[in-house]
């Protein structure tokens, strides 16, 4: 039995999913490079804006002047907890990611220390290519994880991530196969799992994310699973 999912625009991803508060991309442009990327809201998004800023060996934009400011009024205006998805329109760990962007990322975390940033990429290969140099306590603010679609992408890049010092997560989205986590909890903080969207959305059986939540729970893991009503909130620093 598969679960009939409705496309959401990415413009509404933040309302809809409440694990993060909002987002921020400090470049727009990305490479697919797995499955998971076959039907790549982002990408959809960017061209239909009419930029063509995706693909190896192409510039990748960089963001406005202005969206680098909405972070400092959110720290600003915080309250309690704030968690940021870094990313959307990227993958931060991109070998042609825009370098003086990222260096600004990095003392942009430790300027608007009150946010939690949410990092996941799909090529943890470069994760410590790509950590600034003082990494460590200064980012105690800043979450790593590695992005998922199936068993194969699992047993290839949470090895990757395991070494990497940080609070660790998993995002299993979009969950296009079976995953067996018994093996990969270790260190591992929480975990977002979620069905594809749009109108090419590959199908997701409801018994994929049943799975993956049983497992969590023996290991006191927390899921916050989209396409249920377990929704534990992830950790915040
Ligand atoms: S890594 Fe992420 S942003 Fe990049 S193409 Fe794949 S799904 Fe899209």
């Amino acid at each position: 039995m598969y679960e009939l999912r409705v496309w959401l625009p990415s413009q509404v991803r933040a309302a809809t999913d409440p694990w993060f508060d909002n987002t921020f991309s400090p470049w727009v442009g990305c490479s697919k490079v797995s499955s998971g990327c076959t039907n790549c809201f982002a990408e959809a998004w960017n061209s239909g804006r009419g930029r063509s800023n995706w693909g190896p060996g192409v510039v990748r934009a960089p963001q406005s002047e202005g969206a680098w400011l909405s972070p400092l009024r959110w720290n600003q205006n915080a309250q309690g907890p704030y968690r940021v998805f870094v990313g959307p329109v990227l993958d931060f760990f991109d070998s042609e990611g825009l370098p003086g962007a990222r260096a600004r990322f990095w003392e942009m975390t430790k300027i608007a220390s009150k946010l939690t940033w949410f990092l996941f990429t799909k090529r943890p290969e470069n994760i410590s290519r790509f950590l600034p140099a003082d990494w460590g306590r200064k980012y105690a603010n800043v979450q790593l994880g590695v992005s998922v679609e199936d068993q194969a992408a699992l047993v290839r890049r949470a090895p990757l991530l395991a070494g990497v010092q940080a609070t660790r997560f998993y995002s299993i989205d979009p969950l296009i196969g079976p995953v067996d986590l018994r093996e990969h909890l270790d260190g591992i903080s929480w975990v977002v799992v979620g069905p594809e969207e749009g109108p090419s959305s590959r199908p997701m059986d409801p018994q994929w994310t049943a799975e993956i939540r049983a497992r969590c729970r023996e290991r006191g893991v927390r899921v916050f699973d989209r396409s249920s009503s377990l929704r534990e909130m992830p950790t915040t620093v």
